[in-house]
């Protein structure tokens, strides 16, 4: 079992004093709080191992260059990808589906081609994909979800027929901690011959993630929700698919030859790093996956697993609140409202009370309009969350209640 108050110890932000008494962060769905180990490694880098990558000729710059190729490797392992040409260092999950819809739609999709998504996309799962569809003349397709926020495998695959070029789907749902059967989806989606993109953002610190055994095409997840820093992403990309795909962007470190006639192209990954990597960032993400890996993650699951019972036992008590998302596998992100409250108002009174938790629509806004409802109050709980943070969390909403109703 995790020791959570070791844990605790490891993450200073929970030491800063919010609204006068104890941060009570339940918004790690958001994004997580940075344990010691990152916070050190990105000031050793920027106190003494600055340099940029691939290309400078002195030792430092090797450094540099070794490290980051290391950070690859660390991320290969992690995700079980076959080689570390196939992990592409991105800002985040958003630039890594904008990097397939734009690179592997401009190439291979045409007219009348089909997007498979689900109901219960991120924004950045869908808006992409609507970029690209207008520009080529694409059609997006939702599979639709059970009123209890799973996805309804029988609509999905009656969604699915040969036009279908694409099937892009998280792996668990940021707005209702929906862990969604990707195994599954993944091979239905392989029967008509589509290609298939996994938006891991909320996985990646839930579930272990194997790319060769889920056998998707792409799968994409953010340095920050696993502890590691803001600008960092991972695009995983099958190095066969990556290598016959154009840049996404022009610059330097992706070039073999430039003219002004014409520019070759080197392979996947430098292909798609065109510019200065961040990285710093890409070096502290190595070592936010060492940390992560270092509690165990039967462990966290084990935790997380513990206070999601004890949380959703918790709001169930409370007659005014209704959960949003009660699927039979869920994550520690449980979604809610206030009868008679609108969700908004209830963020504000929660966070005066040194609870931080997400209200609205949480960048899934046609998910909000199926389920007809302006929103909800998140709670998203991580490794340095305690029982006593559920105590805290009733006790608010309690006086919430009272203010509110
Ligand atoms: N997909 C899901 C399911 C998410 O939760 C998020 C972040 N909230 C994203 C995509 C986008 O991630 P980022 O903003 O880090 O690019």
């Amino acid at each position: 079992m995790l020791n959570i108050q070791d844990v605790q110890k490891q993450f200073p932000q929970l030491k800063v004093a919010v609204r006068g008494g104890r941060l009570v962060y339940l918004d790690s769905a958001a994004t997580t709080l940075k344990p010691q180990v990152v916070i050190d490694r990105l000031t050793k880098i920027y106190s003494s191992e600055v340099s940029n990558v691939h290309r400078g000729a002195h030792d430092l710059s090797d450094r540099a260059t070794t490290s980051y190729e290391n950070a690859r490797e660390t991320v290969r392992k992690f995700i079980n990808a076959a080689s570390v040409n196939e992990i592409i260092f991105t800002k985040g999950t958003t630039e890594g589906l904008n990097l397939v819809a734009q690179s592997f739609g401009h190439a291979f999709l045409n007219e009348g081609d089909e997007i498979l998504l689900t109901e219960m996309e991120h924004h950045s799962n869908i808006v992409p994909w609507q970029l690209i569809a207008k520009a080529k003349g694409l059609k997006i397709v939702a599979a639709p979800i059970t009123s209890q926020g799973e996805i309804d495998l029988e609509g999905f695959k009656n969604k699915l027929s040969k036009k279908t070029k694409i099937v892009s789907f998280c792996q668990i749902s940021n707005a209702l901690g929906t862990i969604n059967p990707a195994s599954e989806l993944i091979r239905m989606a392989k029967e008509v011959g589509a290609i298939t993109v996994i938006d891991a953002a909320q996985s990646v610190s839930a579930e272990a993630i194997d790319v060769q055994k889920l056998g998707c095409d792409f799968l994409a997840f953010s340095g920050h929700k696993l502890f590691g820093p803001n600008g960092i992403g991972v695009l995983f990309g099958r190095q066969e698919l990556l290598n016959k795909m154009p840049p996404y962007q022009g610059g330097g470190s992706m070039i073999g030859k430039v003219t002004f006639a014409n520019t070759t192209f080197l392979e996947a990954p430098q292909r798609f790093e065109a510019g200065t990597p961040p990285v710093a960032e890409a070096i502290a993400l190595g070592t936010a996956i060492d940390y992560f890996q270092s509690l165990g993650l039967e462990n966290i699951k084990a935790h997380k697993k513990n206070l999601l019972a004890k949380a959703t036992m918790m709001l169930n008590e409370i007659p005014s609140i209704q959960l949003i998302g009660e699927a039979k596998h869920k994550t520690s992100v449980i979604s809610f409202l206030m009868k008679g409250a609108h969700p908004s108002d209830v963020g504000p009174l929660l966070d005066q009370q040194g609870i931080a938790v997400r209200c609205g629509h949480h960048c899934n806004q046609p998910l909000m309009d199926v389920l007809k409802i302006p929103g909800t109050v998140r709670a998203s709980f991580s490794i340095y969350n305690s029982e006593d943070d559920i105590e805290v969390l009733r006790k608010g909403l309690i006086k919430a209640q009272e203010i509110l109703l």
